[in-house]
C-alpha cells in the first residue's frame, strides 16, 4: 500500500464552504484522459511530431528569453534559458520518444507521464533547488504540451460529477464550459478576489481558493483534497482525522447558510428604518433558484457577455432571446439590469472578432468594441428588445468614460426601435439606459452622465483596477487593489451625490457590494442600492438589520478624512466591526 503525503496548500479563499472530494485538474486533462493507442505504422510519424512541438516550443522559449532580456532583465530572462536547456534534456526527450515507441501511445500522454516522474523524483529530494527546478520543468511541458493540442484540436472537457476543480487559473471562457452539477469546488494557481474564478465560484455557492502558486504541480486527476474555501486552505492526500473534522466543518457550514435563508423573506433595513436594496448579480440564467432562494429583489446585473462565451458560433437573436425571456419571466415585475456585451480584458469571447493587444484592459473591450463592431451592439439590442415586449426593459452600458459614449449607444438603441417598429416587432413598455461607472472619467463626470441617463451602476472592481492602476487579475500587484483607498471612496461618494441631486438610482454591483464590512461602509456613503452574488445577500441583510443609519454615515464621513487605504481599513474594522 502506497502511504501518500499530506500537503497543505495556503491561498486566498473567495467563496466560502467545505467540500471534500477528488481532484479534476484542468492542465493535466489532455494528457492523462486523451491517451490513445497507435497502430505499429503510426509511430513514427508520433515521435515526429512531438520532435516538432519540442522544437517549436524551443523556438518560444528562446524568443521569449530575448524579449524579457530586453523588457526586463537578464536575470529573468535566464528563466528562459534554463527551459531551452530542459527541451534539449536526453532524459526527458529520449525517455518520451522511447515511451511512445515501446507503448505505442500518443505523444501527449508519454510525455505528461515522463514529466510527472521526473517532477516527482526532483520535488522529492526536498531541496528548495530541485523543486523549482521542478516547477521550470512542468512549465516547460505544459508549453509542449500545448502546442501539441493545437495540432489534434483538443475539444472540450468532461468533468466527473462531484469534482474539484485545480487549475492554473479559469478564465472565464473555460468557467462557461463546466455545468454546476459537474463541480464542487475550484482551486487555482493564480487569481485575486475579484478574478472571474472568484466570481464564478461565488455566483454558483462554491468553495474556491485562488492563488495557490504551484498546486497543479502535485495535485493529480483523482486525488482526495479537501478544500475549505473560507480559510483559504486546500489540503492533498488528508488523514482521517482531518477528514472528520472538516465533515463536521462543511456541516457547520451549511447550517450556517440554511440560518441565513431564514433572513430570506425579511427586508433589508437598519435598526432606524432605513430600507436598502439589495439584487443579485448573474452570469447564467441557471442561477435563478439561486436568486429565489436568497431573495434577492432584483437582478442588479446580468453579465451577459457569459452567454457568448464557450461557444464556437455567434448565439442567434432567437437563442438570446429565449435566454433573456426566461430571466425577464422568472423574475415577474421585479427589474433586470441586462448589461450589454462587456468581452475584452479577461472575458475573451472566440466568437468575436477580437484582435491581440498588449493592454487588453485598457484596449477595445465592452462598449467601445460595441462601437467599434455596431453589428454586435444590434445583434443583442435587438433580442433584449424583443424579449422585453410591453415590459420595463433597463440596459447597462459597461465600460463608458464620456458621454459621447452614452450618446453614440442611443442613437443605435433608436435604429434598432425604428428597425422593430417597421417589422411590427412589439417593443418594450420603457427603456431604461444605465451606465456602468467604473472608469475614474466617469466617476469625475457622474453629474453630467447622471442628467443623460437612467441610472448608474457602481463596478468597483474596475473602478478601483482604473483608479490605482492595479490589474484585478495579477497577483503581484494583488495586494494594492484596496477599495478603502481614500481615492476610491471620494469618487464612490462623488457618484452618489451626483445620482442624488439628479434623482437617478445609484447601485453598486462589483465584489464590494458584497463584502460585509465593505457594504455597510458603502451604505454610509450613502449607497442605497446594492448588487451582488446571490450567496452573499443573507450575510450583508443580516449586518444591515443589526445597524443604525446614523451611525453609519458618522462613520463613514470620519473615514472620508482619512489619508492612507490601510487606515481606513483599521478605522472600519474597529468601527463598523463593533456594530454587528
Ligand atoms: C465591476 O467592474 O465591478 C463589475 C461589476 O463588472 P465586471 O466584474 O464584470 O467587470
Ligand atoms: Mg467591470
Amino acid at each position: 500500500m502506497t502511504i501518500r503525503r499530506t500537503f497543505f496548500f495556503d491561498g486566498l479563499g473567495v467563496s466560502g464552504g467545505v467540500v471534500l472530494g477528488p481532484a479534476f485538474v484542468i492542465e493535466t486533462h489532455g494528457a492523462e484522459s486523451e491517451s490513445h493507442s497507435l497502430a505499429a505504422s503510426e509511430v513514427e510519424q508520433e515521435v515526429e511530431r512531438f520532435q516538432d512541438a519540442i522544437e517549436r516550443a524551443r523556438v518560444e522559449v528562446t524568443e521569449l528569453g530575448r524579449t524579457v532580456a530586453e523588457r526586463i532583465d537578464a536575470q529573468q530572462a535566464a528563466i528562459f534559458d534554463a527551459h531551452a536547456v530542459l527541451l534539449t534534456d536526453p532524459h526527458l526527450i529520449n525517455r518520451t520518444i522511447k515511451g511512445i515507441r515501446e507503448e505505442r501511445k500518443n505523444a501527449e500522454f508519454i510525455f505528461w507521464s515522463v514529466t510527472r516522474d521526473i517532477g516527482e523524483q526532483l520535488a522529492a529530494i526536498g531541496d528548495s533547488y530541485f523543486s523549482e527546478r521542478s516547477h521550470d520543468l512542468y512549465d516547460v511541458s505544459r508549453r509542449v504540451i500545448k502546442l501539441l493540442r493545437n495540432q489534434q484540436n483538443n475539444d472540450g472537457v468532461a468533468v466527473p460529477p462531484g469534482s474539484i476543480i485545480v487549475a492554473n487559473d479559469l478564465g472565464p471562457s473555460e468557467t462557461a464550459q463546466f455545468h454546476r452539477e459537474q463541480i464542487t469546488g475550484f482551486v487555482t494557481n493564480s487569481g485575486g478576489p475579484t478574478s472571474h474564478t472568484a466570481i464564478m465560484a461565488k455566483a454558483l455557492s462554491l468553495p474556491a481558493v485562488v492563488g495557490l502558486d504551484y498546486i497543479t504541480h502535485y495535485v493529480r486527476n483523482g486525488d482526495f483534497l479537501i478544500l475549505d474555501g473560507t480559510q483559504g486552505k486546500v489540503i492533498l492526500h488528508p488523514t482521517q482525522q482531518m477528514i472528520d473534522f472538516y465533515r463536521e466543518q462543511a456541516v457547520q457550514f451549511n447550517r450556517e447558510r440554511e440560518t441565513m435563508a431564514e433572513l430570506r423573506s425579511l427586508p433589508a433595513e437598519t435598526l432606524d428604518g432605513v430600507r436598502i436594496t439589495l439584487e443579485a448579480n448573474i452570469e447564467f440564467a441557471e442561477e435563478l433558484d439561486l436568486v429565489a432562494a436568497q431573495g434577492a429583489e432584483g437582478i442588479g446585473l446580468y453579465r451577459t457577455e457569459f452567454f457568448f462565451m464557450g461557444r464556437d458560433k455567434l448565439p442567434t437573436e432567437d437563442e438570446q432571446e429565449e435566454a433573456y425571456s426566461t430571466v425577464l419571466k422568472a423574475m415577474g415585475d421585479a427589474p433586470v439590469v441586462f448589461r450589454t456585451l462587456d468581452v475584452g480584458g479577461d472575458k475573451i469571447s472566440m466568437t468575436i472578432p477580437m484582435a491581440a493587444e498588449n493592454n487588453p484592459f485598457l484596449g477595445l473591450r465592452a462598449i467601445r468594441l460595441c462601437l467599434a463592431h455596431p453589428e454586435l451592439l444590434r445583434l443583442q439590442l435587438r433580442p433584449l428588445m424583443r424579449a422585453a415586449a410591453g415590459k420595463k426593459l433597463h440596459l447597462l452600458i459597461p465600460m463608458v468614460c464620456g458621454l459621447e459614449e452614452i450618446a453614440q449607444t442611443r442613437e443605435h438603441l433608436r435604429e434598432v426601435r425604428e428597425q422593430l417598429m417597421s417589422e411590427g416587432t412589439q417593443l418594450p413598455k420603457e427603456v431604461l439606459l444605465g451606465v456602468m461607472i467604473e472608469i475614474p472619467s466617469a466617476a469625475l463626470q457622474a453629474d453630467m452622465i447622471a442628467r443623460e441617463v437612467d441610472f448608474l451602476s457602481i463596478g468597483t472592481n474596475d473602478l478601483v483596477q482604473y483608479t490605482l492602476a492595479v490589474d484585478r487579475v495579477n497577483k503581484m500587484v494583488g495586494h494594492l487593489f484596496n477599495e478603502t483607498h481614500p481615492a476610491v471612496l471620494h469618487l464612490i461618494h462623488r457618484v452618489v451625490t451626483a445620482g442624488n441631486a439628479a434623482g437617478k438610482p445609484v447601485t453598486v454591483c462589483g465584489e464590494m457590494a458584497g463584502d460585509v464590512m465593505h457594504s455597510l461602509l458603502l451604505i454610509g456613503l450613502g449607497i442605497r442600492r446594492l448588487s451582488m452574488s446571490p450567496s452573499l445577500i443573507g450575510p450583508v441583510k443580516r449586518a444591515i438589520r443589526s445597524v443604525e443609519m446614523k451611525a453609519l454615515e458618522k462613520i463613514a464621513a470620519g473615514l472620508l478624512c482619512l489619508s492612507t487605504a490601510q487606515e481606513v481599513r483599521t478605522a472600519l474594522q474597529a468601527q463598523i466591526g463593533n456594530l454587528f
